[in-house]
């Protein structure tokens, strides 16, 4: 069963050992295994507050006491889910390269968005995503909230020209900032907002 209740989830989970942490993964990588399109899962989502998460995009990668150690200044736009809210998605602003160390990995874990691969960027906002949910942060405190353009109510939302942006095309992606992305839309690449 997985928690949807906000208030449950603003709690901050407490450091746990790495063998109860490694029973605590696969339990985790089961219930991401039996959700629909989820690709990442924290402990508390779950009932247990404890440090350990779960990121399923590129190969299953379990966290046990997670800590974001590097982080870039650059930041981009992202559209994220969460399996606690099934009916919400929003836009967030995420750093665009960090470096994560764990208890139950010898080295440090280095994920970025900045790649031809979008893959990279589910995992990198992922793991960011993930790593809040254990401090008892939800998608909704990151929510990237723009200037909306002053055109009557339903104007879309408007993007800052320097901001960084997800784009892709078929396969391919790019993070770039948005003033570049403008002319690449009008040649087949959509956002990914
Ligand atoms: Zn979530």
């Amino acid at each position: 069963m997985i928690i949807k209740d906000r208030k449950e989830l603003e709690v901050k989970c407490s450091p746990v050992s790495i063998k109860e942490g490694e029973e605590i993964g696969v339990r985790l990588l089961h219930e991401l295994r039996e959700s629909e399109n989820g690709i990442g899962l924290a402990a508390n989502q779950i009932g247990i507050n404890k440090r350990v998460c779960v990121v399923n995009v590129k190969e299953p990668l379990v966290l046990i006491n997670p800590k974001i150690v590097e982080k870039s200044k650059e930041k981009f736009v992202f559209a994220e889910g969460c399996l606690s809210f099934p009916d919400s998605k929003l836009k967030t602003m995420r750093h665009q390269d960090i470096v994560v160390e764990a208890d139950n990995h010898k080295g440090r874990l280095s994920f970025s968005a900045n790649s031809q691969d979008i893959n990279d960027a589910f995992e990198c906002v992922c793991v960011q995503h993930e790593i809040d949910h254990l401090d008892g942060i939800t998608m909704f405190d990151r929510e990237f909230k723009s200037e909306p353009i002053v055109k009557g109510v339903n104007a879309p939302k408007k993007i800052g020209r320097n901001e960084k942006v997800t784009i892709t095309k078929g396969t391919e992606s790019k993070v770039l900032k948005y003033k570049k992305a403008q002319p690449m839309l009008e040649d087949g690449w959509t956002l990914s907002i």
